[in-house]
């Protein structure tokens, strides 16, 4: 199937259609034993994208942001961790009770993943033609001439220019852009249904960044794929994601469709987030930045884990784990996809 095939709308058989959840995470639990305790990394995360769908995790380091996509793929190293409960629905079978050879395979082929850094996760002593035509001869049997010439097909997809001549070099010969655009590339190679991108633009300056995310979120909407972006910078996702579940200390504090976070969030973090980003109009002001730092995985604060550092706690937000409430207008009107786990979201959002 060549990629302009992959644009029609309806599903192949055994895919999920627009709208129907492609993958959903449900109650996830994961932790680490360490010499210092349990570190509880991931305490009761839910979420789900549907193809076509992007969906950005955001979240200091430390929220688990990761540590809940290392769960989807299956790389984390078990021990030392553990996933004590939960589930992980692709088309709705739970990844977690699959055999490991169903789950490689998946991870293969329905599932990629780009990280951050490139250059480590590229072998340096193979020309990126090698590296993009073994996807296709490890998983479609090709032969070497057909795998490098969709491995060119490919870089010309990602626009790196004069991908015939370069499809010879390695991946130090690439600058760091065009080095994650290979990253993208080997991503694409075999058509996912899901996409995990974690923290893709992050060692990039901030012109490259754009170019790349622009890029990424142009082959998957043309790839009807879903998308998991996770990122520490809300900078970032406001042009590409459809919706934001934000991560604190290993719990969802907010949902919300991307433009409804932006316009009035419902968490005392995301405001803070929100109010940390540098501004053309606050020119000369001191910038915000939330106090304190994000807790230890070990000794997570009793009642919301923001209470330390939040400007709003009251007394009950040091003894009550405030659940993630469903967020409505001050009518009761419906706010479809919007949650905060805040006791006073409302003085939050409509304060
Ligand atoms: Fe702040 Fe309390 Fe809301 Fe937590 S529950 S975010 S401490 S106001």
């Amino acid at each position: 199937m060549t990629t302009t095939e992959k644009t029609a709308t309806a599903p192949a058989p055994g895919r999920t259609p627009d709208g129907a959840p492609l993958l959903e995470v449900r109650d996830l639990h994961v932790e680490f034993h360490t010499r210092d305790g349990v570190a509880r990394a991931v305490n009761g995360v839910n979420y789900s994208v549907s193809a076509g769908e992007t969906l950005a995790v955001l979240g200091e380091s430390g929220s688990g942001k990761s540590v809940t996509a290392q769960a989807i793929m299956g790389i984390l190293d078990m021990p030392p961790g553990r996933i004590p409960r939960g589930e992980i629905l692709f088309h709705g079978q739970d990844m977690l009770t699959m055999s490991k050879e169903a789950r490689r395979k998946i991870r293969g082929q329905k599932i990629a993943m780009i990280f951050q850094d490139a250059l480590s996760a590229l072998n340096p002593v193979l020309s990126v033609g090698y590296q993009l035509g073994e996807m296709f001869r490890v998983h479609q049997g090709l032969g070497r001439k057909e795998a490098r010439a969709r491995a060119v097909e490919l870089m010309e997809r990602v626009r790196i220019p004069a991908a015939r001549e370069r499809v010879g070099d390695y991946p130090h010969q690439f600058s760091g852009g065009m080095r994650q655009r290979i990253m993208i590339a080997m991503a694409l190679a075999l058509e996912p249904d899901l996409i995990i991108a974690d923290e893709p633009t992050t060692a990039l300056d901030v012109t490259v960044q754009a170019q790349v995310m622009e890029l990424l979120a142009e082959l998957q909407r043309e790839y009807r794929m879903g998308l998991i972006l996770i990122t520490h910078d809300l900078g970032v996702v406001a042009d590409v994601a459809d919706k934001i579940a934000v991560m604190y200390a290993g719990r969802i504090v907010e949902t919300a469709p991307v433009h409804e976070l932006y316009r009035r969030p419902a968490h005392p973090y995301t405001r803070g987030l929100l109010d940390s980003i540098p501004r053309l109009d606050r020119k000369g002001q001191e910038l915000y930045a939330i106090k304190g730092l994000p807790p230890n995985l070990t000794r997570i604060p009793d009642g919301c884990a923001f209470h330390p550092r939040c400007p709003r706690a009251q007394d009950v937000c040091r003894t009550d784990v405030p659940p993630l409430h469903q967020v409505t207008e001050p009518d009761g009107g419906e706010l479809p996809g919007r949650g905060s786990a805040c006791h006073f979201w409302k003085e939050t959002i409509h304060g």
